[in-house]
């Protein structure tokens, strides 16, 4: 069967992808039903963009790379669309806009977009080869156990990363990369929780504050989670994308005011008061109570030299911990890393050395933060790719 594009892969950029490329375009995913990580992202009502997306919340070798795409097609484009659907949304916090609904709306639209577009979609479709032909590309898969193939003119990569094997994810992006000779950065998960040995944050699971979570790299000012195996929520998350294996990292635990002032205050007007009840008023009781080993916190305010507050300050701002690793692949939220963005044109995501090869969304060297901005870069991404693909066959 003769197509003109085949995008491997029936997710967020790939769907997008399709809504663009034109008459003759048929989508590829192995799974049930599209759009699965959508379906699930946001707790269910999908954090489909964020209203400050912008390049600087990106990770990527080449952190330019993504402006061209991401100014062509906006956060407020999305949001236009989503709006022209009838989909409610609301702001939940730092610009993050999720579904009033479910994030199956998003889903629902992107197959009707495609529908309308003339797209074909096929699920449950598995690839069996890719190989170059002299006018493109011919793919082999295997549909409801039956083998076909399928030529086309234009091949989009759009299988992502390797996050979450256990809802599709496959490294079927990297073989193809390497298959075609394309370059690949190292790839490790993002946007994913600390593990401590020893069960060491087990007794406060569950206990969330605001905190500001650092390493050389950067700073996120967000919640902070314990779990029975280590840290989470999103200040953890943001970070797990700046850290490598065997870093420390550095908690504020009381990030809105400088601790000292705050002690020193404390001790002139309330002198009489337990140390650890001063700071139950800034910290979760079974967080002061799990530190008063650790940080040694006995006594009055009054029995407190500066020195003393000051050292305990420190430690209350720049608590230095060093993860044992992280929870992986298999919770992460995105893979880091992927097709080296030299491999490709930042307008169009055509790879620069196969006329016809494309790659978008997740599977590409760009990683944005937790908050909508991976949506946004598939959303973009995928644009780039599909608008491309129509403007040449108009030509
Ligand atoms: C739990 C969770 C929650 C998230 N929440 C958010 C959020 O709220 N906001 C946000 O911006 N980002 C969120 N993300 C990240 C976001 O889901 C991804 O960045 C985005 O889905 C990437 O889009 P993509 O199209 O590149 O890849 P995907 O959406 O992963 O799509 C890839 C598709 O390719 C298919 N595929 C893979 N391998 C093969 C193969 N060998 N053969 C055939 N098909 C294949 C898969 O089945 C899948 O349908 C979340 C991620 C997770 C895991």
């Amino acid at each position: 069967m003769a197509y003109e594009t085949l995008i491997l892969g029936a997710g967020a950029a790939g769907m997008m992808c399709a809504t663009r490329s034109g008459p003759g375009t048929l989508v590829i995913d192995h799974a049930k039903a599209p759009g699965e990580k959508i379906r699930i992202s946001g707790g269910g009502r999908c954090n489909f963009t964020n209203m400050y997306a912008s390049p600087e919340n990106y990770l990527s070798q080449n952190p330019h790379f993504c402006k061209s795409a991401m100014a062509r097609y906006t956060q407020w484009d999305f949001i236009e669309l989503v709006d022209r659907h009838g989909i409610a949304w609301h702001e939940k916090t730092l610009g993050q806009l999720f579904c009033d609904g479910s994030a199956k709306q998003i889903v629902a639209m992107l197959v009707e977009e495609m529908k309308t577009a003339g797209a074909d979609l096929w699920l449950q479709t598995s690839v069996t080869s890719v190989t170059r032909t002299a006018d493109g590309f011919r793919v082999e898969v295997e549909r409801e156990g039956q083998p076909q193939v399928l030529t086309a003119r234009n091949l989009v990569i759009a299988t992502g990363g390797k996050s979450i094997p256990k809802m599709g994810a496959t490294g079927l992006a990297y073989d193809l990369a390497r298959q075609f000779d394309l370059p690949l950065t190292d790839t490790r998960p993002g946007l994913v929780p600390f593990t401590f040995s020893e069960d060491r944050f087990k007794p406060l699971a569950g206990v969330a504050l605001p905190a500001r979570l650092s390493n050389e790299r950067t700073s996120f000012d967000e919640a902070l989670l314990f779990t029975h195996r280590g840290l989470s929520g999103p200040s953890v998350l943001q970070l797990s994308s700046y850290w490598h294996e065997g870093e420390q990292i550095s908690v504020n635990l009381i990030p809105e005011t400088p601790v000292f002032d705050l002690l020193r205050s404390q001790r002139q007007e309330a002198g009489r008061k337990a140390l650890t009840t001063e700071l139950a008023r800034h910290l979760p009781g079974r967080l002061v109570d799990f530190l008063t080993p650790e940080f040694d916190l006995k006594g009055r305010l009054a029995d407190q030299s500066d020195a003393a507050l000051r050292d305990l300050s420190d430690r209350l701002e720049n608590w230095r911990l060093t993860p044992s690793g992280s929870e992986g692949y298999r919770t992460a939220e995105v893979t880091l890393g992927g097709i080296d963005t030299d491999a490709l044109s930042s307008k169009t995501m055509e790879t620069k050395t196969i006329p016809g090869l494309y790659a978008v969304g997740e599977a590409v060297d760009v990683t944005g933060w937790l908050g909508g901005y991976n949506f946004q870069w598939a959303w973009a991404s995928g644009v780039a790719a599909g608008s491309a693909i129509a403007a040449r066959r108009e030509a």
